[in-house]
């Protein structure tokens, strides 16, 4: 048996492969330079484009730029007035921005436990979170894989609550054959360079309602009003008003620069993420130690992330030396995600503990994410699955 890194052998690859990294070529850098040179370099016509052409790949009404998923968030949960007292549901199994735009406006987060196949956010637990006090839901798409949204838009018309979906994997899924971004009231999306297109950092809001759009718009920029210059007319051009608390979340010409010539190639890009996903798929399911993603079959998934179970009982180590074992052998690895309660900052201000979440506590033990971007090239991928081969088969009982 070939010896493992970690154990002092050789690794699988010389150099490190990231989980999720950028593909970013000469278009994209042709049209930030164009940007440079114009008079534009902030918030101008290429935003405008931008937003024109996803909110056309969306098939929204409205889709609103910002300068990151996190912003697009904390416009969405401001959009819908979310303030101290409030509660809002979500999953414990994300990045804690989902969580973190509750608390911006001083809402509490609620975190209702995950299903054991989907990993999303179980309908069932949503219902038994809810109460008086309950403003929206905040379900996330995870690894790529659509939530329920038939029974989570009944419980929330139900319950009269709003829907914020964290769209941050889910660009370019399907929920029964419609889009994300077009099924609730407003769907956040992320193009952090992890993501499965970038502007480097931005994010977009889509939604279908002219209300929540003038919201989303105010919020962007400092809560300012352009109802104003109606107002008062042709003598006050110069006037405006500040009808709430915004923020300074606008995006500059040169991401949205980026942002254009991405979209234009997500199609090619998730085609390679799916051509990888099957080869992941054909490699990996004699190994008995792994359990590979279980997929619905009324979605599409986007496949952001590749995320593997391994079980525990069949193996001789935990997940953190597995991790370790396959950092030595220079495989980008990763968790996703640490459970938002596991953190210090909710545990001590909203009195959470380890106990109250049983899915979502035993399955973090197990996950591990191998690396998925499109930019992977076979060999990449053959990289990764000689080296959990190796490390699975070495430390397996
Ligand atoms: C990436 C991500 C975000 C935040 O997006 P940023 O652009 O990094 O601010 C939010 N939610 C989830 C689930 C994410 O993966």
């Amino acid at each position: 048996m070939e010896k493992p890194a970690i154990e002092g052998g050789k690794p699988v690859r010389d150099n490190f492969l990231p989980y999720g990294i950028q593909w970013l070529n000469d278009k994209e850098i042709k049209e930030v330079v164009d940007s440079l040179k114009s008079n534009w370099i902030t918030t101008g016509p290429k935003m405008r484009l931008f937003e024109e052409h996803f909110k056309k790949f969306i098939g929204s009404k409205y889709a609103i730029a910002v300068n990151s998923g996190t912003a697009a968030l904390h416009v969405s949960t401001s959009s819908i007035d979310i303030k101290p007292g409030d509660e809002v549901i979500t999953t414990p199994l994300t990045f804690v921005a989902s969580a973190n735009c509750v608390v911006y406006r001083g809402g509490t987060p609620i975190f209702a436990d995950i299903k054991k196949n989907t990993y999303n956010i179980d309908p069932n637990e949503i219902k038994k979170k809810i109460t008086p006090k309950t403003k929206a839901i905040i379900p996330v798409h995870f690894a790529g894989q659509p939530c329920d949204m038939d029974e989570i838009c009944e419980i929330a018309q139900e319950n009269d609550l709003y829907i914020i979906e964290d769209a941050a994997h889910a660009i370019d899924a399907e929920y029964n054959g419609k889009k994300i971004g077009n099924i609730s009231d407003l769907t956040v999306f992320s193009f952090h360079p992890v993501k499965n297109m970038t502007t480097a950092e931005g994010g977009m809001v889509t939604t279908n309602s002219e209300e929540l759009y003038e919201k989303l718009l105010m919020f962007r920029t400092h809560g300012i009003s352009k109802d104003a210059i109606k107002r008062f007319g042709k003598s006050g051009d110069f006037y405006y008003d500040m009808k709430y608390l915004g923020f300074r979340y606008n995006m500059s010409e040169l991401h949205a620069s980026l942002g254009i010539h991405q979209l234009n190639k997500l199609q090619d890009f998730q085609k390679r993420r799916r051509e990888i996903v099957k080869i992941y798929e054909r490699e990996l399911k004699s190994i008995e130690e792994v359990k590979l993603p279980y997929v619905k079959n009324n979605i599409k998934h986007s496949w952001h992330l590749y995320v593997i179970q391994l079980e525990l009982e069949k193996l001789r180590r935990d997940r953190d030396f597995i991790f370790k074992a396959l950092r030595e052998e220079n495989i980008g690895v990763n968790v996703h995600y640490i459970p938002v309660h596991y953190h210090s900052y909710y545990q001590k201000r909203f009195g959470l503990n380890k106990g109250i979440l049983p899915n979502v506590e035993w399955l973090y033990p197990r996950l591990l994410t191998i690396p998925l971007f499109s930019k992977m090239n076979d060999k990449d991928v053959y990289d990764v699955i000689n080296a959990l081969e190796k490390i699975i088969n070495f430390y397996s009982k």
